[in-house]
């Protein structure tokens, strides 16, 4: 058995020249925090991808796939093994079908995407080609492979990106390569299956239904307005930190309306504009933190323990992380 510094010898000298040593993660996340990866490569094809996959993983070294880095908060300390920032970008229309609904049809056309594609260049081109189902997802930061790891939703109006995956081509643990439909991902509220398996995703075929391009547009359009008015814009932040609540939790906090915005416990609870170092609950929008200029995740895991503090003090409910820790904390 090889110790970890021998396998990450080996794994560098395995992928050759494009690997990277000691290589500073934070100018790769949304957030702008953390410190450097082991290795780190970058994969511009689904081949290359695969291959710097199944080399780690035969070589037993931890392997984290970056993708846009807005939903991460990387460690101060960095990150273990090797990270491998996904940049495939294929994308394209891989067939059609028509469906009989009674006396209408319905065509339903296949666009694949690589895992890499960030999700906003894949919106562009199914709305541009008058495709529905991913429309209301404009704005919405991170690549394909991010947002089926999280099963990325948006609410006005409603639509998880999960809803209309028809399959996708990942890479399990042992190396496996093989064509899962969406049943596979048993996707939920902020939930994968490819959370608790570590399948990494090299493709996805998403079912889409052919309608008029215009009235899709209005739809993109109005949800990158309802984003601009109500989350904060130009800052470095990983979107939302709480996960919203259950319809128990929002029974057992009483929120009004049913509502059940985490945010709203936070700023009840008093949290806006409250800051550790330099980061700060954001004042617009309670369920945002914003690293300041010189935050450390430290600093932010110290409003996230604040957080889940005091709305358990007044409302006596946790409220779990949306956000993923990574690497060594
Ligand atoms: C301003 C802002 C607004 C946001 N708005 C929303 C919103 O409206 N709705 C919402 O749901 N989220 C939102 N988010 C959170 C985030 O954008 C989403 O969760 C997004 O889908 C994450 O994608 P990513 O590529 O950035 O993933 P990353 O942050 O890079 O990674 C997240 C996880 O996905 C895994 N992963 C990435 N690619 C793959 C792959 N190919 N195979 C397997 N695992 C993979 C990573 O290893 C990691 O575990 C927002 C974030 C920000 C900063």
């Amino acid at each position: 058995m090889i110790n970890m510094n021998e396998a990450l010898e080996k794994l560098k000298q395995v992928l050759g020249e494009r690997v990277q040593v000691d290589y500073p993660l934070a100018p790769l996340t949304t957030f702008k925090i953390g410190g450097p990866a082991d290795l780190y490569l970058e994969a511009r094809t689904a081949d290359e991808l695969l291959e710097a996959v199944s080399h780690a993983r035969l070589l037993s070294v931890p392997v984290f796939i970056l993708g846009g880095g807005s939903n991460i908060l990387i460690s101060d300390k960095g990150v273990r093994g090797l990270v491998i920032k996904n940049l495939t970008k294929h994308i394209g229309i891989k067939g059609m079908k028509v469906q009989k609904q009674g006396a209408k049809e319905k065509k339903i056309v296949f666009v694949e995407a690589d895992s890499g594609v960030p999700m906003n260049m894949l919106v562009r081109f199914t709305v541009e080609e008058g495709l529905a189902g991913l429309h209301m997802h404009l704005g919405l930061p991170g690549s394909v492979g991010g947002a089926l790891y999280m099963n990325s939703k948006w609410t006005h109006p409603n639509g998880y990106v999960g809803d209309c995956v028809y399959q996708a081509r990942v890479v399990t643990v042992t190396g496996e390569e093989k064509i899962v439909p969406q049943s596979y991902f048993h996707f939920g509220y902020d939930t994968s299956t490819i959370q608790k398996t570590k399948d990494v995703v090299i493709s996805v075929v998403f079912a889409l239904e052919a309608t008029d391009k215009a009235a899709l547009w209005a739809i993109a359009n109005e949800s990158i307005t309802h984003r601009k008015n109500t989350q904060p814009q130009g800052v470095f932040t990983a979107g939302c930190t709480f996960k919203n609540l259950t319809h128990a939790q929002s029974l057992m906090a009483k929120t009004p309306n049913g509502t059940l915005s985490a945010g709203y416990l936070l700023d009840h609870a008093g949290l806006k504009g409250v800051s550790r170092g330099g980061a700060m609950i954001s004042p617009m929008h309670a369920n945002f933190i914003v690293n300041t200029g010189k935050a450390t995740a430290k600093d932010v895991i110290e409003l996230i323990e604040l957080g889940q503090e005091k709305v358990k003090e007044q409302f006596g409910i946790t409220l779990s992380e949306e956000i993923e820790r990574v690497g060594e904390f």
